[in-house]
């Protein structure tokens, strides 16, 4: 080894002391993961955590007790997530929020029911990881508000508003629109949630929605999985208006490892076997997928690590160092190189480091921005209850919806 690769060798070492000590400080606060999910569609667990066991580590996997330690994770929104068109989505979702509840209740000793900003310190002095429940898909709501009280009385903090279908009041980015992004009944949920304290999440929602609950929310508002549009094209990711837009709004956008939403030319290479609107279509068997589509184009481009933080850093370009954070979607499938599991996010910390982010920075990117979308969405919620009373009615109640 010449004296310049020595020196780098430790340099890289450095990069990565330097980036544990910085998680230790201020833990990765992960904006998304669907372990609920993958819990549920296990063919032998079938939703029951305990038959699942999270203190095991499972190769094949990405994300358990073991895992999340080795991660410095201190923080995480576990979504509540289902398919917009599974029967029964009141209960699905219901099922999905206890689910959770069951992962807290599980572990006592490693994860801490978290309802509050306050709760991840709290956490933290304790030696446990904050556990948040988010619901991912508003299609649980089967159009009225008031399963949205229900739902923050069970604990829910963030509701990510539609998945890849568009709803009866909302666009999503993977499908056609139908509300010119909101409609009336979609502002009323958005008041709502501002009214409760629950953070409002326009990843999965298009562009256009994007922009018009920015133009009526009062309080912060989250992107939990979404990278720089202008950097990969995929429509699931944010366009930079609306990333310059969050400066004003206070709102946060955590950066993604979905392979797709990352590198564009792997974006180029899916693009044949994808919709107009970046989705595989419904019936499509994903291994026969890929194989035609090797065959076609040769082997897939892999995402990376690297490309991860190209995108954080178009992201604190347009948005500013105090509105991006991490949200991984590790949801049991692909993830690019180097971050394949939850205990890769010291090394994604680690290249931060290496490009120059400095202490204070890298503790904003992990879990301090986050966190202050938490407490003055907490703080909005507490004005508004004052003066305003619970919003009701369903959609019929909304004219123009
Ligand atoms: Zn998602």
């Amino acid at each position: 080894m010449s004296m310049d690769n020595a020196g780098a060798a430790i340099a890289m070492d450095n990069a990565l002391a330097v980036a544990r000590a910085a998680l230790k400080r201020a833990p990765m606060f992960d904006g998304h993961n669907d372990l609920p999910w993958v819990i549920r569609a296990d063919a032998r667990a079938r939703g029951d955590v305990r038959a699942y066991d999270l203190r095991r580590v499972r190769e094949g996997a990405d994300t358990d007790i073991p895992r999340l330690r080795e991660g410095l994770v201190g923080g995480q929104f576990w979504a509540a997530f289902q398919p917009t068109n599974a029967p029964h989505p009141a209960r699905t979702t219901l099922e999905q929020i206890d689910l959770i509840r069951d992962i807290e209740g599980a572990y006592p000793d490693v994860f801490l029911p978290a309802r509050r900003a306050a709760d991840f310190d709290r956490a933290k002095r304790e030696g446990k990881i904050a556990s948040f429940i988010a619901v991912e898909g508003g299609v649980g709501l089967e159009n009225s508000l008031s399963p949205l009280r229900i739902w923050h009385a069970a604990g829910v903090r963030l509701v990510t508003l539609c998945h890849n279908e568009t709803l009866d009041w909302v666009d999503s980015a993977t499908d056609a629109p139908r509300n010119g992004g909101l409609n009336a009944f979609g502002r009323a949920v958005i008041g709502e949630m501002n009214r409760l304290g629950i953070v409002v999440d326009l990843a999965h929602t298009s562009h256009e929605a994007m922009r018009k609950v920015l133009a009526v929310t009062a309080a912060p508002v989250a992107l939990t999985h979404c990278n720089s549009f202008s950097l990969c094209d995929h429509p699931r990711n944010a366009p930079d208006d609306v990333l310059k837009t969050l400066k004003g709004n206070g709102g946060v956008v955590m950066a993604t490892f979905v392979p797709g939403f990352i590198s564009q030319p792997l974006r180029d290479w899916l693009r044949s076997g994808r919709d107009a609107y970046g989705k595989a279509p419904p019936a499509a068997d994903p291994k026969a997928q890929m194989a035609e589509l090797e065959s076609a184009h040769g082997a897939a481009p892999k995402a990376t690590l690297n490309e991860v933080v190209d995108h954080i850093e178009r992201l604190v370009a347009l948005a500013g160092i105090h509105h991006v954070g991490i949200g991984s979607d590790y949801f049991g499938g692909a993830a690019p190189v180097g971050l394949e599991n939850v205990s890769r996010f010291p090394h994604l910390i680690a290249e931060l480091v290496r490009r120059g982010f400095s202490e204070r920075d890298l503790e904003r990117l992990s879990a301090l921005n986050m966190l202050s979308v938490l407490s003055r969405v907490e703080a909005v919620g507490k004005r508004l209850r004052k003066t305003r009373p619970p919003a009701v009615g369903r959609i019929e109640d909304y004219p123009g919806a």
